[in-house]
């Protein structure tokens, strides 16, 4: 439509919703479609959480919230960052906001440019490229791939600084690669940045949680000679199993809060009363919900795994954190099953949601056009059907 702005017509659909909205739409037409392409944990949010929402709504928590969230909560996540993480905040360092994904907004429109340049290192959410793209700033994708693990080097992030750049920005745990970066490989990073002091970085740890290393989450901002550039990114969707509550957070300096709030502000105003008194409760209580949900995603991993390696043509790593595989499949490009030629990504895709009945999301999605990304935060037996209808309908293909 002409009529639209050009910002929103350069803008692309988030490629994870579409592929979760088109497998939506085959199940109501009575299509048994296996959704593996929506990154959200199946569980339930644990109990003793949905008790404080209930408790909120009783003691008649429907009023406006500060833009920046409730003191008290703000106040309960910095001792959340402190207990977990060693990070030293206070609260007015702290702005909640309606998601994770709002709370990246946030941050990257407050600090960057039109004409600026933002490193992104490749594979990376979807929503990155987007965001920056709304900021009238250029993405600069460093890429990684499989056969390192898919993580860039200090190096690699050196050639791509200009004097445009202003901010990189990473998930570690790794969407969609599952890739975990240890401490000494975010501290050679942190000391090549050293050089660099007008670049910021937004270290997106939503995965935090979801982590089999065996290693402490290793964060950005515990290195002292660079945490005044650090905006560390966390929310309760993934660890907590609370996608629909939406709500995520930064810990920044104050200037950054400070710009933040005063953006939400004008936009969508401090989030949901009832997920913010139930928020207090989930970053407060430590019981062992959250770890039963982690051994049980690291034995859907291993199982999927166990399951992939017995499909020709697949090139995967053992990712060490996050619920997604993101298996390399450009063997299959060129082949055909007779009806159907794949040419690349996207219609290996569609031939699978298909054929298979199993959705997935293209690689190019994330930077990445040989891979394909699989989400396994659902049942084992429904990743075995899946992952046995995908073997099937790839072995068509010739
Ligand atoms: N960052 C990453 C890497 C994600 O995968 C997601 C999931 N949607 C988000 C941020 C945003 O999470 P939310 O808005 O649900 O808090
Ligand atoms: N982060 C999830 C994913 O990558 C949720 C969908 C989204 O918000 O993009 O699938």
């Amino acid at each position: 439509m002409e009529a639209l702005s050009k910002r929103i017509q350069s803008l692309s659909e988030s490629e994870t919703l579409a592929m979760t909205k088109k497998s939506r739409e085959l199940k109501a037409q009575g299509f048994d479609v296996i959704n593996l392409s929506i990154g959200e944990p199946d569980f339930f949010t644990p109990n003793y959480i949905k008790e404080a929402a209930k408790k909120a709504i009783d003691e008649n928590y429907s009023f406006y919230t500060p833009v920046s969230g409730y003191q008290d909560l703000r106040e309960a996540i910095c001792k959340k960052l402190k207990r977990d993480n060693n990070l030293d905040y206070t609260a007015d360092q702290i702005v909640v906001s309606t998601g994770a994904k709002q709370s990246i907004a946030n941050a990257v429109l407050a600090l960057v440019n039109p004409g600026e340049e933002v490193i992104v290192p490749a594979p990376y959410w979807v929503s990155y490229r987007e965001i920056v793209k709304l900021a009238e700033a250029k993405s600069v994708y460093v890429n990684a791939t499989v056969e390192n693990d898919f993580k860039v080097t200090p190096q690699q992030l050196r050639d791509a600084i200009t004097p445009k750049t202003k901010l990189i920005m990473y998930s570690s745990p790794c969407n969609p690669t599952g890739s975990v970066y240890t401490k000494d490989e975010l501290e050679a990073i942190a000391i090549m940045l050293k050089e660099f002091p007008n670049i910021y970085i937004i270290a997106d740890e939503i995965y935090e949680k979801i982590n089999f290393s065996g290693e402490p989450h290793a964060s950005m901002a515990q290195f002292d000679f660079i945490k005044d550039r650090v905006i560390t990114v966390n929310g309760i969707s993934k660890g907590y199993a609370m996608t629909g509550w939406r709500l995520g957070y930064i810990a920044a300096p104050k200037f950054i809060a400070q710009a933040c709030d005063k953006l939400q502000g004008q936009f969508t105003s401090g989030t949901n009363s009832i997920t913010q008194r139930a928020t207090i409760t989930a970053m407060l209580e430590e019981t062992d919900d959250i770890e039963k949900m982690v051994i049980e995603f690291k034995k859907r991993r291993d199982h999927v795994i166990n399951m992939l390696k017995e499909i020709p043509g697949l090139t995967i790593n053992v990712p060490q954190g996050a619920f997604y595989i993101f298996p390399k499949v450009n063997h299959y490009f060129g082949k055909t099953d007779g009806k159907t030629v794949i040419n690349n990504c996207t219609d290996l895709a569609m031939y699978l949601i298909n054929d298979a009945n199993v959705a997935l999301v293209q690689g190019d999605a994330f930077g990445d056009a040989d891979c394909i990304r699989i989400s396994y935060a659902t049942s084992i037996e429904i990743l075995t059907e899946a992952i046995n209808r995908l073997k099937k309908s790839l072995a068509k293909l010739k």
